[in-house]
């Protein structure tokens, strides 16, 4: 069965399959790869838009209840990586 949650990018819902979930550990944002970290999680598309629109909007620190004082260094290298642009959404 779907889950469905919301992207902080753009805001639209879809089912957490074609999402990236990231939690904070120690105030430091982790991308959850294998949607098996512990915590509050939440969602953004897998794509560069979407990742800088959140970081851009300080979405993270806000939806995981952190504040400001966040550290998104993994979101952020990862919305430059290359790598980003031939991940595909089911892989
Ligand atoms: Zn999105």
């Amino acid at each position: 069965m779907a889950v469905i949650r919301r992207c902080l990018g753009c805001q639209s819902t879809d089912s957490t399959n074609n999402l990236l979930r990231s939690v904070a550990v120690d105030h430091k944002l982790v991308v959850d790869e294998t949607k098996k970290l512990p915590g509050r999680g939440a969602y953004v598309h897998r794509n560069q838009e979407c990742i800088s629109r959140s970081l851009q909007r300080k979405a993270w620190g806000r939806a995981l209840k952190i504040g400001p004082g966040l550290d998104c260094d993994a979101l952020e290298n990862l919305s430059r990586s290359t790598d980003l642009a031939k991940t595909r959404l089911n892989g």
